[in-house]
């Protein structure tokens, strides 16, 4: 395969399941670029941009962002950023979602496109969630298993932590049972293309992580090489 193909990797999975971390590592150590509807909604919020404002509600509430501003957020993205591997944290959520990119990747004969879901136990999800905070100064998400005594943010060495506003209780099971409402039609129309990978989601970071690579190296047909 010649070296003009990307890759494009969509990772789904409900809030906790790992996309955050997976992509973390697939950006370290296969050079991805990270794109996170999420975060991206979170900085328009931050700025205080006509994005934000109409976003903030939906995400405040742990609702999905209408597919309209999603879908016009990621195509923006994609023609900005044309020759990239690139991980699609969190996107798509819905078929909507899923037949706009479609439509969108056929502009991009050199993508060579990926699905895979990371697949936990909801009981699994809540208890992640729980032992999850964020470093205050660069919103890096870890988990308090990771820290026995001081934090430190290895990012940005900041030791204030906070957590994020859409991990209390009740607003999670909102973002799960918006995940499970749509997550089986989201399969469905990956499975009819033959494009979906589920990768079981417990276990250590490092466990999914060879399983989540060996995945993106076979469905792309060519070793991306590992570290
Ligand atoms: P995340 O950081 O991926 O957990 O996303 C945080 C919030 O952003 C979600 O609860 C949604 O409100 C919104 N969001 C992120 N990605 C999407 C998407 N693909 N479709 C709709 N809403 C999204």
């Amino acid at each position: 395969m010649g070296s003009d193909l990307y890759p494009v990797v969509a990772l789904f999975g409900a809030p906790g399941a790992g996309k955050g971390t997976q992509s973390a590592l697939l950006v370290e150590r296969l050079k991805f670029k990270h794109f996170s509807v999420g975060d991206l909604l979170r900085a328009e919020v931050a700025k205080g941009s006509s994005i934000g404002d109409l976003a903030s509600s939906y995400m405040n509430q742990g609702k999905f962002v209408p597919d309209y501003v999603v879908n016009d957020v990621v195509k923006a993205y994609f023609l900005e950023n044309k020759e990239d591997k690139v991980i699609l944290d969190g996107f798509p959520r819905t078929v909507g979602q899923a037949k706009e990119l479609r439509t969108l990747l056929k502009l991009f004969p050199q993508i060579r496109f990926c699905a895979i879901q990371i697949d936990l136990s909801p009981s699994e999800i809540k208890e992640r969630i729980k032992s999850r905070f964020m470093c205050a100064g660069c919103q890096t998400i870890y988990s308090k298993e990771d820290f026995k005594s001081q934090f430190v943010c290895s990012k940005c060495n900041s030791n204030e932590v906070t957590v994020r506003k859409d991990d209390a209780e009740e607003v999670v099971q909102t973002r799960i049972d918006e995940y499970q409402t749509n997550v089986s039609d989201l399969l469905d129309f990956y499975k009819s293309g033959g494009i979906l990978s589920v990768v079981d989601g417990s276990g250590s970071a490092e466990s999914v992580y060879k399983k989540i690579s060996s995945v993106v190296d076979g469905a792309l047909g060519f070793s991306l090489g590992r570290s």
